[in-house]
């Protein structure tokens, strides 16, 4: 019989990090009992814009770069992409699908003019190709494309939830005052004593002096697009389609406005946007009254400068908080990857005569 059993391991956060975390963790240990306490969940009718999981659009687009943080990235990117590839061929209702990425870069920075068809960009297998010039669309310097991934957001959370659930998980709604108020919750609500708590509360309920929100609107069509595609503007912003599996249209986006508090849809950021992608993908859409939108979106990434962080904290003795938060403009392309790192560390948090 495992200690566990007496010992309780909380995770707090129902977005795609804290699913995937509880999620791994129950099935790696069946025994243990995992609550997911969280302010807002898949079934939430009216999201925040703080709940960023429901807001994403989302698609797996990698970033090319040399530096440490985005090595550790791309090495979790990597590990996710396997998973979402069983996933989209075992249970084609969770909402994943494999697709064409295409890119168009206006000003491609140094470290992309490097990359050569037949790297491995997205995952081993991406069938990788740099687009020739004449397949550039007017105004792009760089293009390539390969196979990666688009989910749609809140049947996947949800399909998260409900087979964490199936398998004896328990969810409480409730809204905490910080990560560590969740063990003094836990004995009055009578879950026992927990020595482990795990934090995906996405911004670390704004206690972290390295977190920043960076808002996104974005607005879902009904038609679909057959691929998902970026581009990068020399201007700074960015026109991209993403459409979302089994029948959940297309989202076209986005802004990436770095502290801006603003909740609701700008109209003006709306019609630039459809105007964009009208005028840089004609083969969709190509004119904006054409468009049949369906809903307006604005969500707030929870940005941590340096990245995910993951750590172990020692909040007292016998208590400790296994920090899983910051994943930014990519929870999702990170999220099977990052869930790894964080149950790792809940491993290793576990009091030596119970190590996991
Ligand atoms: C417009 C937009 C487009 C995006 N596109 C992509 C994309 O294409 N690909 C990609 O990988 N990512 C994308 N993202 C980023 C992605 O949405 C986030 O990185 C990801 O959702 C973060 O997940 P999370 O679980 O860490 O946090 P969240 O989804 O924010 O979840 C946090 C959880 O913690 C709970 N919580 C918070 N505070 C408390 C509290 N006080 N008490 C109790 N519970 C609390 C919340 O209720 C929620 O359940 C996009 C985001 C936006 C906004």
């Amino acid at each position: 019989m495992s200690p566990f059993q007496e010992d309780p391991i909380i995770v707090i956060g129902a977005g795609v990090t804290g699913l995937s975390v509880a999620t791994l963790l129950q099935s790696q240990y069946p025994e243990i009992r995992i609550t997911i306490i969280a302010a807002e969940t898949p079934t939430t009718t009216s999201p925040s814009a703080d709940y960023a999981s429901m807001w994403a659009g989302a698609h797996y687009r990698p970033i090319a770069g040399s530096t440490a943080q985005l090595k550790q990235e791309a090495e979790m990117a990597q590990r996710t992409a396997k998973v979402m590839r069983r996933i989209a061929q075992e249970s084609p209702e969770a909402g994943v699908a494999f697709l064409q990425g295409v890119e168009y870069l206006e000003d491609p920075p140094e470290e992309i003019l490097r990359l050569k068809t037949g790297d491995v960009y997205a995952s081993t297998n991406d069938e990788f190709r740099v687009l020739e010039h004449a397949e550039l669309p007017f105004g792009a310097k760089w293009g390539c494309e390969y196979r990666t991934w688009c989910v749609n957001v809140q049947p996947y959370c949800q399909w998260l939830l409900d087979r964490f659930i199936t398998n004896g998980g328990q969810l409480i709604g409730h809204r905490l005052s910080s990560a560590a108020d969740a063990f003094d919750f836990a004995r009055q609500i009578g879950l026992g004593r927990v020595k482990i708590i795990v934090n995906c509360s996405g911004r670390n309920f704004d206690q972290d002096p390295k977190v920043k929100i960076i808002r996104g609107q974005t607005v879902l069509v009904k038609q679909r697009y057959s691929k998902t595609v970026t581009r990068q503007n020399r201007d700074g912003t960015w026109t991209f389609l993403i459409p979302r599996p089994n029948g959940g249209g297309t989202i076209v986006g986005g802004t990436k406005e770095i502290g801006d508090p603003e909740t609701r849809p700008r109209p003006e950021t709306r019609q630039k946007l459809l105007e964009q992608a009208a005028q840089a993908y004609p083969d969709f859409v190509d004119s904006v009254d054409k468009f049949e939108v369906l809903k307006e979106n604005v969500g707030r990434r929870p940005w941590r400068e340096g990245g995910f962080r993951i750590e172990t904290e020692s909040v007292a003795p016998g208590q400790r908080i296994v920090h899983g938060y910051g994943g930014g403009g990519r929870g999702y392309e990170l999220s099977w990857g990052a869930a790894e790192r964080i149950v790792e560390l809940v491993k290793a948090s576990a009091p030596a005569k119970a190590r996991l």
